[in-house]
């Protein structure tokens, strides 16, 4: 069924609880922790409970998580003080774009000079 938790997929794993993560926010429907190769000093990465490959899957899917996302990644600008300055979030969708994980997640980077347009 869409939305159920995949078995090879690191990111329902981190969900479940078997792979551990530095969490720092969680919701009914999101869950938020540190990436684990940060590339500035706050690097978050937000993410359904539910699977779904890529944001525009889960927001076709689930608008009202897809929401939920994205109100908890200004929750943790806020929450890490890079809101101010201002902060980024970026989906990368697609190998070509860089997506390495294929369950949706919303990362907020903040903390440092944000370049545009990215690379
Ligand atoms: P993307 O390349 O957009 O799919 O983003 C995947 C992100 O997940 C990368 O920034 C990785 O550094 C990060 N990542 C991979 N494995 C883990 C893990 N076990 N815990 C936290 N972040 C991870
Ligand atoms: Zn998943």
């Amino acid at each position: 069924m869409a939305g159920e938790p995949q078995a090879d997929c690191l990111f329902c794993k981190i969900v479940a609880g078997t792979v551990p993560a530095t969490v720092v926010r969680e919701t009914e429907t999101t869950v938020a922790f540190r990436d684990i190769n940060p590339q500035a000093p706050t690097h978050v990465l937000v993410i359904p409970r539910l699977h779904y490959p890529d944001a525009a899957s889960l927001a076709a899917a689930e608008p009202n998580v897809t929401a939920d996302v994205l109100r908890e990644a200004g929750e943790i600008a806020a929450q890490e003080q890079v809101d101010e300055h201002g902060y980024r979030i970026v989906f990368n969708t697609g190998a070509g774009a860089g997506q390495t994980v294929f369950h949706a997640h919303a990362h907020v980077i903040g903390g440092r000079g944000l370049q545009w347009p990215p690379g």
